[in-house]
């Protein structure tokens, strides 16, 4: 049998579902999901993607736990270690039938190619815009489906790219330089674990192709208010990663897939 009978106890709520059913099961066991960054965002969503069942989830993070993330970052518990591993740690205590790898690497513009070939989804959980822009760029050039989340004070977004549809890029050009940071405006735990949260049902949703994927919307969320505001956009023909004539190039030349 293709779910054994833990599995078969362990998914029961999402084999009733009619969205879902078996057969979204055996698409989310055979799916691999790359997590880059394993902070507040990624800690939510990975404890989602894993309790969902998510046959292979990659995390990337070369970042290491501070005492300062535990007011959101879930599933770190100790001071000192890498995060991607603590987030291994994490999700091999939480299920068993998961493969998991936590890779300590920051994800350049060089080797990114490389992180993202082979895998089904890609989930954005980075807090600085030169790597959501990283992504952005490597996912559209090539090709690969891929979640953006955000999430700083008291307010979050999120959107989903897919081959085809708009880009991050087509909503901004280029990194607002008055960005904030965390470290500037403090963050509470349940707005990048809301957000973390939406980004493991978008792929799940892709992987199952349930439901509707949030593509051509950015959704806003305001935790004071419990306010969401969708924007909705279209492909802009000069966007530089997405447009007709993209202008945006990676290592991809140098870069081989693996076959
Ligand atoms: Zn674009």
């Amino acid at each position: 049998m293709y779910f054994d009978n833990d599995e078969c106890k362990r998914y029961a709520r999402n084999f009733a579902l009619p969205e879902i059913g078996v057969r979204g099961q055996r698409k989310l066991k055979e799916a691999w999901v790359l997590v880059i960054g394993a902070g507040g965002l990624g800690s939510t969503a990975v404890m989602y993607l894993a309790a969902a069942g998510v046959g292979v989830i990659t995390i990337v993070d070369y970042d290491y736990v501070e005492e300062s993330n535990f007011n959101r970052q879930v599933i770190h518990t100790q001071v000192g270690v890498n995060k991607a591993k603590s987030a291994e740690y994490f999700v091999n205590n939480l299920n068993p039938h998961v493969s998991v790898l936590g890779v300590d690497e920051k994800v350049t513009p060089q080797n990114i190619l490389g992180h993202i070939d082979g895998f089904n989804f890609i989930v954005d959980c980075t807090s600085g815009f030169d790597s959501k822009f990283l992504i952005n760029d490597a996912c559209v050039l090539y090709k690969k489906p891929y979640c953006h989340g955000g999430a700083t004070g008291t307010q979050g977004e999120i959107m989903t790219y897919v081959p085809g549809s708009p880009c991050l890029r087509c909503l901004m050009r280029e990194i607002p330089f008055d960005a904030p940071s965390n470290e500037e405006v403090g963050i509470l735990g349940p707005v990048s674990g809301m957000i973390g949260c939406m980004q493991a049902m978008e792929a799940i949703k892709y992987i199952t192709g349930a439901g509707e994927l949030l593509t051509g919307r950015l959704v806003k969320y305001d935790a004071l208010e419990t306010r969401f505001q969708t924007i909705r956009f279209g492909r802009d023909k000069d966007c530089p990663a997405c447009g007709d004539k993209p202008s945006i190039k990676l290592s991809i030349d140098r870069y081989r897939p693996k076959k």
